[in-house]
């Protein structure tokens, strides 16, 4: 994959062989082809919460964002990695899939391709945000098919949040931030990334961070799964909203219809909660108290 030779990129142990992916209904309580709530409801109820800000800690240190697949990690949390990086933090992508299964029906080939694109779209999008230099560490594990990889991908965690282990030069020590999707978010893939990252930020020591992305669409905001006390938000300067937008941009491939396919991944409702001027993260209780 010569397009990414100016990405940092970090091949993990192999994952396997590749098996085939699933579609994007979730098998758990939530729901992703559902429609929650209008963002203009959701809006409403976060600002009526109000939601104490993010507290990273006095000095900078080390965050590790869990990507489930290419643009998790731009939508939910692309705002937060560019504000850590000019703090002086230094941000590490775990890319735990390719993405090559966000069009279930696709060929074997068009898969390959879906892969490929997709992995240009990242380098872009991180290029966008000015963040070119991060570390993107690829593990490799089958799109669809992070559940059957759930134990490979917290040994893999470990590896890079501890010290000791053998890890990538490229990935600096220390435990940091674990921010991974959240463990309720609706879609297989995204809960067991959550699961394994909280496993492995427990046994490390790392703070566990968890961001919504498909919830924000299937869920609604009175929802009582919503663990609104754990809330916490990033507000995002004017200068990061704009390259943060210009990063979504590059996932063309999500954003409008690939090939035969009638309907964007990502529809304009759900691209509207990507639009915050703020990104929504869960914190575990404790975590934001200690750091005060
Ligand atoms: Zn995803």
């Amino acid at each position: 994959m010569t397009t990414l030779a100016t990405t940092a990129l970090v091949d993990l142990p192999s994952a396997g062989p590749h098996q085939r992916g699933t579609t994007l209904a979730s098998p758990g309580d939530g729901d992703i082809t559902l429609s929650g709530a209008s963002e203009e409801t959701w809006r409403t109820a976060l600002d009526r919460a109000d939601p104490p800000p993010m507290q990273w800690g006095c000095r900078p240190g080390r965050a590790i964002v869990i990507a489930p697949h290419p643009d998790d990690e731009i939508l939910a949390t692309g705002g937060a990695m560019l504000q850590l990086v000019r703090r002086g933090f230094s941000v590490v992508v775990l890319a735990v899939t390719d993405g090559e299964a966000a069009q279930p029906h696709a060929s074997a080939g068009s898969r390959r391709s879906l892969s490929a694109v997709r992995a240009c779209e990242r380098k872009a999008a991180l290029g966008a945000l000015g963040l070119a230099d991060v570390t993107v560490a690829r593990a490799c594990i089958p799109d669809g098919g992070v559940v059957a990889h759930e134990r490979l991908l917290t040994e893999m965690l470990v590896q890079l949040f501890e010290p000791r282990h053998r890890r990538p030069s490229r990935v600096p020590p220390g435990p940091g931030w674990c921010i991974a999707p959240w463990r309720q978010d609706g879609h297989p893939d995204h809960e067991a990334a959550g699961r394994a990252a909280a496993a492995a930020a427990a046994h490390c020591g790392s703070r566990l961070l968890e961001y919504p992305v498909w919830a924000w669409q299937w869920l609604r905001p009175d929802d009582p799964r919503f663990p609104w006390p754990n809330l916490r938000v990033e507000h995002l300067s004017r200068s990061t909203r704009s390259a943060k937008q210009r990063a979504i941009a590059a996932f063309a491939s999500q954003i409008e219809p690939w090939e035969s396919a009638r309907e964007p991944i990502l529809s304009p409702a759900m691209l509207q909660r990507f639009s915050r001027p703020f990104e929504g993260f869960l914190v575990q209780e404790g975590a934001q108290e200690r750091l005060r």
